[in-house]
């Protein structure tokens, strides 16, 4: 700094005065943007000094001094300045060594300009700053806060100075009663404790005033603990907003808003960009600081100043003012005249009002999305906001031709979707790919003209959204970011990816299903012939038999008919027989089943009647046994582990889940408020790294070889389960959507690939290309064969054989009740012929009946009438006659007949 100023002290400018060379003087702290700014704009005052008469016919030197915040060194470069014969001094930044500088100009009467955000309310006499006055910014502050209706926010400041442009914010809605909160940001570089506690207070709505410097890191951080959401907005109060890389935030969906007083697509601005292109060291005018472009305007503005007041009088500069101890007596003049100057420059309308604030100035505001900054409104004194009508998302008359376009069209390698050929040559460009997805593009190129160069998604992501940075990845990204123009592939149309990207209409539609090993064989068992019947009907079957036996040994005593003479040649028997004892009444039921018979052989009708049933029962039931029996031994048995999802979440087998890590399935089932498939999640989720392959291929492969169900989309487990024959889908559909060619938001393409989809459905060639790659193409119908009979062996239940046990119960009954009418027919008639009282008589039976021991009977002698009843054919119980179709008579001589 020594020699800069031991040089300057002999510079000739100095020498030869204010009527050749007028001196600037610039104290930067280094040698930036702005210093480039001063650098470059005093330059055009002396390139278009000749050609514009605006300007003055002195050359204007620009000195810059780098100075540091040592307010000491900083008053030796004004003297040194001073002593040059300076006519102004431009800058510092620094707002102690800059009140430092005005101090020392206003007591020489230097006109001080500065261009840095100043809060003070008053200023000297010989200071001009060109940045827009705090008070005015503070009122725009409050009316976006106002338009964007919040009702609280929290206000993060840098330094206790910043909070002067918050004033009204502050004042207005604290009195209103609504919450504001004001946090101030650490001495950093950490900020994240702070922006940690405005994130826990649940306050969407925040207003950000710091510097330039640190707004940068300040939004990397707030990124990084999640405050940059889709649930936050911002107010932005650095002017140069557009100056800092937002790229990082564009897609989070964060509603950021800030103001800038440069507009980068002005002519002017445009046009003095340009000029010194190389020059400025920044790519493009969004790229300008404020400051930069505010120092650039306010040399203008001296030079303007300097016209008018050289044009009014003879002015000189003075030197050697700083040892001097004087002033230059034409220093207010000049302040004078440009305070009264209004010029157009980079920063707009260049005009001051009588305290010498910036007035009239013009800002936008601005608004980040996801293609970056754009225009939302302007603000000016007279206006206030105004904003700019929204454009429709969609405009259908933009609709642009396809036409020799040529897209880049991501694919990714899943079959059958896109493909490496299988082909002896090495193929090259489009030709290496082949697929589904492939031949779709292929139509529609045919229809619509277009030119396609497919690139592969090398990684075979698809694109989710980070729930916590909001950001996006795989394919999806790449479509946002513009490096791709179209995505086909197995890419399913979700809520989430819509709002990133456009879909054209379905050209395929699925849901989520599972895929899993086919039912296996079951071992042959011990105790395999128990299996044509369920367990019920067996029990069923027990029962019957039990039931019926007992039946048939009390229906057995009841009938007359049971009871006969054991010895056919005696004529009168002493006692009578019954061949239903218990023992023979379960032998001949089990002998009916075993369809072996017995010798016993029932004579009572109603005996008859329940055998009858019981036979008929018995040859159903056996039929069907051996029938069915037939059917388990030819086919084999199979064991399916898993009908349905809920089988999995409480799977007995150890069934291991789960979906492609990062794809539409697995974000189905984040998002699912159903408890089973919630619960599915969790385990998913806790057993990542383990349970989620990659691609599909391997989850395919995991199904294949281990105990594994993966939860994959149908059309998909279509294409394997027609490939794999060990495998199949289980059970149906866990959802419903869509797969569809994705492309950039409002892409003006849209509208024409879905009518192109619809005319290859209409015409049957999305059909015939399924058809193609899914039942021919890579081994397609290789399992139908075997799918064809898959025909399974089931036991019979109660369902299928219930009617055979009504017929029996129906049977049974109907003998049970011809059993009781024989009985009381017989007791009747006995009670008649005997003349003994019918009840006495039906008591005596019963009694006998329920004395169960007892299968003989002793017979009741006969009374005098016994002889005629004899021819009757009744026997000498009093019974019936035997129906053996024949009566044993018995022959009795009498000694006399002899
Ligand atoms: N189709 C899915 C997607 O678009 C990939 C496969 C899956 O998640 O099952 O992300």
């Amino acid at each position: 700094m020594l020699i800069e100023l031991i040089l300057m002290v002999f510079l000739p400018s100095g020498i030869f005065g204010f009527g050749k060379t007028v001196i600037v003087g610039g104290l930067f702290e280094e040698d930036d943007l702005t210093a480039t700014a001063f650098r470059l704009s005093s330059r055009v005052l002396n390139d278009e000094r000749h050609g514009n008469p605006e300007l003055p016919n002195q050359f204007v030197e620009a000195q810059i001094i780098t100075v540091n915040n040592d307010p000491y060194d900083v008053s030796q470069s004004v003297c040194a300045l001073a002593n040059t014969g300076v006519a102004a001094i431009f800058g510092p930044s620094n707002k102690v060594t800059a009140r430092h500088v005005q101090n020392m100009c206003d007591t020489m009467e230097i006109p001080h300009i500065e261009a840095r955000w100043d809060s003070r309310q008053i200023r000297g006499n010989g200071l001009l700053n060109m940045y827009p006055y705090s008070y005015t910014l503070s009122k725009i502050y409050l009316q976006l806060a106002e338009d964007f209706e919040w009702k609280t926010f929290t206000i993060l400041y840098e330094s206790t100075e910043n909070l002067i442009r918050m004033h009204d914010l502050l004042k207005r809605w604290d009195r209103r009663g609504y919450t504001v909160t004001v946090r101030q940001l650490p001495e950093g570089p950490n900020y994240r404790q702070v922006l940690r506690e405005v994130k826990m207070s649940g306050d969407p709505n925040i207003v950000l005033d710091c510097s330039i410097d640190i707004l940068s890191e300040v939004l990397k951080q707030a990124q990084q603990v999640g405050l940059i959401s889709d649930k936050h907005s911002f107010i932005i109060a650095s002017l140069d907003l557009s100056t800092i890389n937002l790229e990082p935030y564009q897609h989070g969906g964060t509603n950021l808003t800030g103001l800038r007083l440069i507009d980068p697509d002005d002519p002017v601005v445009i046009d003095t960009f340009e000029k010194h292109a190389s020059e400025w060291g920044v790519e493009g005018p969004s790229q300008l600081t404020t400051e930069a472009a505010l120092i650039y305007d306010s040399v203008q503005v001296f030079g303007r100043a300097l016209k008018q007041l050289d044009d009014a009088i003879v002015a000189d500069t003075k030197t050697s003012l700083c040892q001097n101890v004087d002033s230059w007596e034409h220093g207010s003049s000049l302040m004078n005249i440009m305070r009264s100057i209004e010029s157009t420059g980079m920063t707009g309308l260049i005009k001051f009002d009588s305290s010498g604030y910036r007035s009239n100035f013009k800002l936008d505001l601005v608004r980040l999305d996801l293609d970056g900054l754009h225009k939302i409104g302007t603000w000016n004194k007279t206006q206030g906001i105004s904003y700019i009508p929204k454009q429709p998302l969609f405009d259908p008359t933009a609709e642009l031709s396809l036409r020799n376009k040529t897209f880049l069209v991501l694919i990714a390698i899943t079959p059958p979707y896109g493909m490496l050929k299988e082909s002896a040559r090495e193929e090259i460009g489009n030709e290496r790919f082949e697929g589904f997805g492939i031949d779709i593009i292929h139509e529609l190129a045919k229809i619509l003209g277009f030119k396609y160069i497919f690139e592969v998604q090398t990684d075979n992501v698809y694109g989710s959204k980070n729930s916590q940075t909001g950001e996006w990845n795989g394919m999806i990204k790449k479509i946002m970011e513009d490096k791709a123009d179209l995505a086909i592939t197995d890419l399913t149309i979700t809520a989430d990816r819509q709002e990133a990207v456009d879909f054209t209409m379905p050209f395929m539609n699925l849901g989520i299903s599972i895929l899993f090993r086919k039912p296996t064989p079951m071992g042959s068992s011990l105790f395999s012939f128990l299996m044509p019947f369920s367990n019920e009907v067996w029990m069923y079957l027990l029962g019957t038999y039990l039931v019926v036996s007992l039946l048939f040994f009390v229906a057995g005593r009841l009938c007359p008919a049971e009871w006969n003479n054991p010895y056919p040649c005696i004529e009168e028997p002493e006692e009578l027989e019954n061949q239903f004892s218990l023992k023979n009444a379960f032998w001949f039921t089990i002998g009916a089943i075993m369809q072996q018979g017995s010798e016993i052989a029932p004579i009572g009708m109603s005996t008859r009647m329940m055998a009858g049933s019981w036979w008929f029962f018995t040859l159903i039931i056996v039929s069907s046994y051996t029938a069915n029996l037939a059917v388990f031994l030819v086919v084999e048995s199979k064991q399916t582990l898993i009908k349905n999802a809920g089988d999995l979440l409480n799977n007995s087998h150890g069934i291991k889940y789960g979906a492609k890590v990062s794809g539409s399935t697995t974000d189905f089932f984040k998002a699912t408020t159903d408890p089973i498939y919630s619960a599915l999640n969790d385990y998913m989720q806790k057993n990542k790294k383990e349970v989620m392959p990659g691609t599909n291929d391997a989850g395919v492969q995991k199904v294949m070889h281990e105990k594994y169900a993966f939860f994959m989309e149908s059309s998909t487990i279509l294409y394997e389960a027609e490939r794999k024959c060990n495998i199949t889908q289980i059970n149906g559909l866990l959802d419903a959507k869509g797969y569809g060619i994705a492309m950039k938001k409002n892409s003006p393409y849209r509208n024409s690939l879905s009518t192109g989809i619809l005319k290859l459905q209409e015409t049957g060639v999305l059909k015939e290309l399924e058809n193609k790659w899914w039942k021919q193409k890579r081994g397609g119908g290789a399992c139908e064969e075997k799918s064809g009979g898959t025909s399974d062996a089931k036991p019979l239940g109660v369902a299928n054989v219930g009617g055979v046990f009504l017929v029996l119960a129906v049977g049974v009954a109907l003998s049970c009740i011809y059993t009781a009418c024989e009985l009381l027919w017989a007791v009747g008639c006995t009670s008649i012929k005997e003349n003994v009282s019918f009840v006495d008589e039906i008591k005596e039976e019963l009694k006998f009946v329920v004395k169960c021991s007892a299968t003989t009977k002793p017979v009741r002698r006969r009374k005098a009438s016994s002889h005629s009843n004899q021819s009757n054919g009744e026997d000498s119980n009093g019974a019936s006659t035997p129906p053996y179709g024949f009566v044993p008579t018995v022959i009795t001589t009498s000694p006399e007949e002899k």
